[in-house]
This record gives structure tokens, C-alpha cells and sequence, in this order.
């Protein structure tokens, strides 16, 4: 008796490894949910809904964008490594996957282990923002009233390990102060306060500050950027301001969950490919300050490889930091 159940387990086994097989060769026969670990409006978000539409023409399914923020992007992360791994979920994060292993103490969820990689989508320069009516008129005054109002002044970012965090850490290090940080769930809402005055400045990516900067709507001081960018030729670097080897650049990248079948990965990453080459999303990113990442770099070896080498490289700077968050 024993022996005959163990022989319909095998089968129902073997069915359903078929079914499931059969499944990923159909992939996908539903909508597809992509998590975007930050709130609506944002820089991530921004870029997520380009890819998204894109991919989507490719795969012939709509591809949903769903924003979970909070905690730096780490909630919606864990929500995205938690998924089913059927190809119906996928999660855009930034350089913070890199940062958040070192940056908290607990974290629910493991960017070497967890996840299958679908391939790098972006680097987004940054840019320093303030809200229109503050004082300093360039970044040599921002520099010095900066440093001698440092204890007043509000600076927004959306949490411990957030792109815009970053900066802000590496700035007070640059500049020895510190000042208060305001997190949000996202610079999105953060830049809507900041266009009301009720934060002074920020840090954030050229996907969410462009307009905003064109339209005369905040200051912005310098760009963290090596060099100086095409679309703001005036913008000086915040090297060219005295901040020796400043340089944050944001690299994003598409993940899915652990185990997700090798036909449906094949497929996310095609999709990818074809939206990397997407005349719309180039000029979208291009209007943005930004460009798709070449297609080599649009693979899962070229983002495990770039995720490992940026954990590896941020890991020191943040011990010798001492920030970390719970
Ligand atoms: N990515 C942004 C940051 O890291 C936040 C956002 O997308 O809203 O600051």
C-alpha cells in the first residue's frame, strides 16, 4: 500500500513539474506586477513605468507598477523576494540593494541569495536641490551657509539607504556637518514638500528633479557627477565646488525572485532588452538626464557581477561611517 502511494506521489510530482514547466514555456498568462520600492512620482517610479510600458509591449501582458516604500526601499524589497517565483513578480531597486546588507542590522531579505537578476536598466546622475527661496545664489554661498546654518536646516531623503540618504552622508562628510533629515517614503512626496517650502533641501536623482529645475520651481546648486551634465551645462559639479572625489551616480537594476524557471527568466530578460532599445524610454530617459544602460550591461551576469562589486565597495565606507539602522 505504501509502495502504491509513493508511486502517485512521483506521478502527481511529475505532473505537476510538467504543468509547471508548461506554464513558464506560456509565461506570461496574466498581469505582471513590478515593485517599485519607493512611493508614486519618485525618480525610481519614474523609470520603473518607462520600462514597464516597454516591456510590456514586449510580453504582450500589462505590467503593473505597485509602489511599496518605506525603510530606504528595504519593505518593498522584502515583499518582492517574497514572491512567488512564477515570473508574475518583479522589483526595480536602485544602488540601495547594494547599501542596504551593510546599512541594516536586520534585514529580512539576502541581494546575493535571494533573487534572480534580470539584468542593469540605469545610472542616474544626482543633482542638489533647494527650495526656490533659499538664500544662497550659487554653490559657492549653498557651500558656506550651508556649513553655518547646518543645525536649522531640514534635509528630505526617502530613508536609511535611499539614493538620496546616500548622498546626503557622503555631502556631510564632504563638508564635516551634519544637518536633520526628514525621510519620506519616497523623494516624490519629499519634493512635493519641498516645492512647499517645509524642507529646505535635497539630494535627488535627474529623473525627478529635471522639470522641476527647467521650471524654476526649486534652486538647484551642483550636480554629483564627475563631470557636468548636457542638459544643465551651467550646473557646476560639486568637485568644482572643493568636494575632492564627491561623485554619486545611481545604477538600477530588474530582479525576480529566486527560482523563478529559466524559460520565464529568458523571457523578463529579453523583454528587458527590448525596452533598453525602445526609441520612447531613450528619449523619455534622455529628456531626464539619463540614458538606458547598453544592452551587455542589460543581463543577469552583468547586474549579480555589479551588485557584488558595489556591496564590496560600499560595505567599508559605510563601517567606517558607523550609520546603521534598524
Ligand atoms: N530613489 C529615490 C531615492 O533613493 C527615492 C524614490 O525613488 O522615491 O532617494
Amino acid at each position: 500500500m505504501r509502495g502504491y502511494k509513493a508511486i502517485l506521489g512521483a506521478v502527481a510530482l511529475g505532473l505537476g513539474v510538467l504543468a509547471s514547466s508548461a506554464n513558464a514555456q506560456e509565461y506570461p498568462t496574466k498581469p505582471i506586477t513590478m515593485i517599485v520600492p519607493f512611493a508614486a512620482g519618485g525618480p525610481t517610479d519614474t523609470v520603473a513605468r518607462s520600462i514597464a510600458a516597454a516591456m510590456q509591449d514586449y510580453l504582450k501582458q500589462t505590467v503593473v507598477v505597485e509602489n511599496v516604500g518605506g525603510a530606504g526601499g528595504t519593505i518593498g524589497v522584502a515583499r518582492g523576494a517574497r514572491a512567488p517565483a512564477d515570473g508574475y513578480t518583479i522589483t526595480m531597486h536602485h544602488i540601495g540593494m547594494s547599501t542596504a546588507p551593510t546599512l541594516y542590522r536586520k534585514l529580512s531579505f539576502d541581494p546575493l541569495k535571494d533573487f534572480e537578476y534580470i539584468g542593469l536598466v540605469a545610472d542616474v546622475p544626482m543633482t542638489m536641490i533647494a527650495r526656490a527661496d533659499f538664500p544662497p545664489k550659487d554653490l559657492k554661498e549653498f557651500l558656506s551657509y550651508v556649513k553655518e546654518n547646518h543645525k536649522k536646516l531640514t534635509y528630505a531623503n526617502a530613508g536609511v539607504g535611499a539614493a538620496s540618504h546616500l548622498c546626503g552622508l557622503l555631502f556631510m562628510s564632504a563638508i564635516g556637518v551634519d544637518f536633520i533629515t526628514v525621510p519620506y517614503k519616497g523623494t516624490g512626496p519629499a519634493m512635493n514638500d519641498l516645492l512647499g517650502g517645509q524642507v529646505d533641501f535635497m539630494c535627488d536623482q535627474t529623473t525627478n528633479t529635471t522639470s522641476q529645475i527647467k521650471a524654476g520651481k526649486v534652486k538647484a546648486y551642483a550636480v554629483t557627477t564627475p563631470q557636468r551634465l548636457a542638459n544643465f551645462p551651467d550646473l557646476p559639479t560639486l568637485q568644482e565646488g572643493g568636494l575632492k572625489d564627491f561623485e554619486v551616480t545611481v545604477w538600477h537594476g530588474l530582479y525576480a525572485p529566486k527560482g523563478t524557471p529559466k524559460p520565464v527568466m529568458d523571457k523578463l530578460v529579453k523583454a528587458l532588452q527590448h525596452a533598453l532599445q525602445d526609441p520612447t524610454v531613450k528619449q523619455r530617459f534622455n529628456d531626464l538626464g539619463t540614458a538606458p544602460v547598453p544592452l551587455e550591461r542589460g543581463t543577469p551576469e552583468a547586474l549579480r557581477a555589479h551588485l557584488e562589486a558595489e556591496i564590496n565597495k560600499w560595505r567599508p565606507i559605510i563601517q567606517a561611517a558607523g550609520t546603521y539602522a534598524d
